[in-house]
């Protein structure tokens, strides 16, 4: 019997008003499950837009944990090691594995966890911790912005929001295939050095969004990229959608997957009809869940990125779950603490 403690929420809101710690029991694994520990898991916005209820995919809530109210597990992310496993599970899985789940709604915010075999992706075990709890959203999200839309060596991309997590492994994948990167940050007294550090990871040029929004910059940036300059990523919105859409070339398209300024994606209706402009839309969970082989093929070629040396580990804040000696009050706490500190850097529980 294992004593599992889960962060679960049965209603929507603020995270910190919903969010509950709740203990409870799992029995010794039956047929093909297999009983998952878990090592560590991050806070991403979807976790968050899905406390609130404002993300349109989310778990069913269930009795099966015991509350009295139908609950689920919060997050979508994260690592665990094969704890025990049931007697019919294939030999490809054995206890002190790594793995994250195939899907979404997993449930990652907790001790432990239960799964069957076909919901699970095994990892090598040298890859790190930090590695293997984030591989599975933002790197296949910057992979698959990177190689599904039609991009060859030589081409560029221009995308916004520069320093996310996800433009930063963009600018690296890009790097490796020969496709060059221009990143629009936000202004900030610090421009130089934030601009040379993603320079450095890959982004050929950085520019801020005052820069974003001149004509002038216009020029330059055509003449840099040569008539190549054929994808716009757009996760912020608003007037940065617009001046990273009008860079672009003839017969281009701007792809939006996330939307940090909340302002609607705002776009140049000369831009449609004399350049021919195409505006899509890209959300990994659908991808995944339409065709899980997507994720699988992703998660191996990043893990090539990752071995080769190619892709550097994400930087998170790291905040310790002290399993055996933390009460529910501490872990909530926890939770809490690394919830107020999302602005601040990818928030990562380890445990
Ligand atoms: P991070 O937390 O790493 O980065 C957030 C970024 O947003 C930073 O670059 C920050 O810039 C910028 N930002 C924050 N507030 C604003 C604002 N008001 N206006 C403009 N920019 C702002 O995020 P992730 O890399 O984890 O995620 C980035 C986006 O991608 C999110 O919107 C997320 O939901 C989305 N996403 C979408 C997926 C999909 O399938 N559609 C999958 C994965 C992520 P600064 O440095 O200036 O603060």
């Amino acid at each position: 019997i294992t004593t599992v403690k889960s962060i679960i929420y049965s209603q929507h809101g603020d995270p910190k008003d919903v969010i509950k710690i709740h203990t409870y029991t799992l029995n010794e694994p039956k047929n093909d499950e297999i009983i998952l520990k878990t090592l560590a898991f991050p806070i991403n916005p979807s976790d968050i837009n899905q406390l609130e209820g404002v993300y349109p995919s989310k778990p069913e809530k269930t009795l099966k944990y015991g509350t009295n109210e139908p609950s689920a597990i919060a997050g979508n992310e994260g690592v665990f090691e094969i704890y025990q496993i049931g007697p019919n599970v294939s030999k490809n899985f054995k206890i002190g594995d790594r793995v994250i789940p195939l899907g979404a709604n997993f449930g990652t915010w907790t001790s432990h966890n239960i799964a069957l075999e076909k919901d699970l992706i095994k990892l090598p075990s040298d890859l790190s911790i930090v590695k293997s709890a984030t591989i599975s959203v933002n790197p296949i999200t910057a992979y698959q912005l990177v190689n599904n839309y039609g991009l060859i060596k030589g081409d560029w991309l221009i995308q916004n929001a520069g320093t996310s997590a996800v433009s930063q492994l963009v600018s690296q994948i890009a790097n490796v295939k020969g496709i060059n990167v221009i990143s629009v940050i936000r202004d900030r007294d610090n421009f130089d050095e934030i601009a040379q550090k993603l320079i450095d990871q890959g982004a050929k040029k950085v520019i801020s969004e005052t820069e974003n929004s001149n004509r002038d910059i216009s020029k330059e940036i055509s003449s840099l990229t040569n008539g190549k300059l054929k994808l716009a990523l757009n996760s912020v919105g608003g007037k940065s959608s617009s001046n990273i859409s009008r860079k672009l070339v003839e017969n281009s398209t701007i792809i939006t997957y996330g939307g940090m300024s909340k302002q609607p994606v705002t776009l140049p209706t000369s831009l449609f009809i004399f350049k021919n402009l195409k505006s899509i839309g890209y959300w990994v969970t659908e991808i995944t869940k339409k065709d899980p082989s997507s994720k699988i093929h992703a998660i191996k070629e990043l893990i090539k990125l990752y071995q080769n040396n190619q892709l550097k580990e994400l930087e998170v804040v790291e905040n310790i779950w002290k399993f055996d000696e933390f009460n529910d009050e501490e872990i909530k706490k926890l939770v809490e603490i690394a919830l107020d500190n999302v602005s601040k850097g990818k928030q990562l529980i380890k445990i």
